[in-house]
């Protein structure tokens, strides 16, 4: 290996955020597993990363142009897989994080794909319907040449929903000449999506939950359980956790949290989130519930905290106070490094969301196979799968956590590397 490659692949001193907190993760994993300086190198560079510039006409008649990525980190283990976000703060630098653990997501829950990420910087909701249509279509078609079902298989992320997956399908099937529903999942249903796919990732959060706390001897029957963020992830993580025997005593969202010490009546509070889009727990009058802050939220004496909203909401100013025994990351880091190195001082067990939150992606890979075959399963089917991965990759996670005496993020990063370093050292180099 050439000087300028062990350069590039150490982080700089000015380099910070989730990219250089990623690159250290891994670097940690491989001085653990004692992984040769040149395979670890491979897991810190992405393979392939792709620089658009997505040119649309304005409602109001003039240009204007966003700058998108797609980065590829890892085809080691199958095709690329990861979703495509639409926000404001997008960066290249982000973009290969969220593709990095993609890669170790995929095989922590132990399916055929490597990672990929996908991102546009702009802000959606100063578009129309139209303006957001043509970015979208135009993004698609620049990303085309790199994507497909046997080569990379992008997905919804944050503010990107099955309608604009089913703008970008048929933009690359236009390109092509063909229709290829498996080269993107999330799509809608009538256009050959899965069921079960918008409850996946909340169901996987409750099952990989269940699992460990029965690995521990006891059961999710009569504990108690506060749920941050009530949207997709964080209002099917209350109804799984819920129909498992726990009993729902805290929910929040944007506009605050709601308590209810006799659990809530679920049923009311999820007709209320769904009455129309936007709808806000601070809204919600029932007789039962107590307004609350969120912080008091995350400070509640609860057994299972449930962290369903975003990044960085357990840290070094807040971790000391979580009363709950169980954090289970239903969001995308929303426990800060800091955070979790206090959280596993005080004996807090974090179930990290590279597992807990893999159910999405487990569903992605189930609507993929039933494009490939051309055959769709009804909802029993796609949920008693989704328990069965989920189930196999929590016991994987808790053993080697509980053989080796690390915490279960250390464990899901070893196992995921472990998985991608068999693979890579069986394909052999040069091809
Ligand atoms: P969403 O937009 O449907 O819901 C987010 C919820 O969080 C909303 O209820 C919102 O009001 C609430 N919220 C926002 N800021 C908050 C705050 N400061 N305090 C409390 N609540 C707040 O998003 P989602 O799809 O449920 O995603 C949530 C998280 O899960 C994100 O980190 C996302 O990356 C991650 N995730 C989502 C999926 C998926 O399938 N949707 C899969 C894996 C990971």
């Amino acid at each position: 290996m050439g000087a300028d490659n062990k350069l590039a692949a150490s982080t700089t001193a000015n380099e910070t955020g989730m990219w250089a907190e990623t690159k250290d993760r891994i670097r940690q994993i491989g001085k653990t597993l004692k992984l040769d300086e040149g395979v670890v190198d491979v897991l810190l560079k992405p393979e392939r990363e792709m620089t658009v510039r997505v040119t649309i006409t304005g409602d109001d008649g003039k240009l204007h142009s966003y700058e998108g990525y797609r980065v590829q980190h890892s085809s080691v283990r199958g095709p690329y897989k990861g979703g495509i976000r639409y926000h404001p703060s997008v960066t290249i630098d982000e973009t290969r994080a969220l593709a990095a653990l993609m890669s170790l997501k995929c095989a922590t829950v132990n399916i055929p794909y490597g990672g990929a990420k996908g991102g546009l910087q702009c802000d959606p909701s100063k578009w129309s319907k139209r303006e957001l249509q043509s970015a979208t279509r135009e993004y698609a078609t620049l990303i085309a040449p790199i994507i497909g079902p046997m080569r990379d298989i992008p997905a919804p992320d944050v503010n990107t929903n099955s309608q604009i997956i089913a703008w970008m399908g048929d933009a690359v099937s236009t390109v092509s000449g063909n229709p290829s529903p498996a080269t993107f999942t999330g799509k809608p249903i009538a256009l050959w999506g899965s069921v079960g796919r918008d409850a996946a990732t909340g169901n996987g959060v409750a099952v990989a939950t269940q699992r460990y706390v029965e690995m521990q001897g006891k059961s999710l029957q009569g504990m108690t359980a506060a749920v941050q963020g009530f949207g997709k992830v964080g209002l099917y993580s209350a109804l799984g956790l819920a129909e498992r025997g726990a009993k729902i005593m805290v929910v929040s969202d944007v506009s605050g949290g709601l308590i209810c010490k006799d659990g809530f009546d679920l049923q009311r509070l999820c007709d209320h989130a769904r009455s129309q889009p936007g709808a806000l727990l601070c809204d919600y009058h029932g007789s039962e519930a107590a307004h609350i802050s969120n912080e008091e939220l995350l400070a509640a004496d609860v057994d299972i905290l449930v962290p369903a909203a975003m990044e960085d909401q357990i840290t070094g100013a807040n971790a000391g106070q979580v009363r709950a025994k169980i954090v289970s990351e239903g969001a995308n880091g929303p426990v800060s490094t800091e955070g979790d190195r206090i959280l596993e001082q005080r004996g807090i067990a974090v179930i990290p969301d590279i597992l807990a939150n893999s159910g999405g992606v487990v569903v992605s890979y189930f609507e993929w196979v039933q494009n490939l075959q051309g055959m769709f399963w009804d909802g029993d089917e796609v949920n008693a799968r989704l328990d069965t991965v989920m189930t196999r990759a929590t016991k994987d996670i808790v053993t080697y956590a509980q053989a080796n005496g690390v915490s279960l993020r250390s464990a899901a990063f070893a196992v995921s590397v472990n998985r991608i370093v068999e693979a890579l050292l069986l394909r052999g180099t040069g091809h």
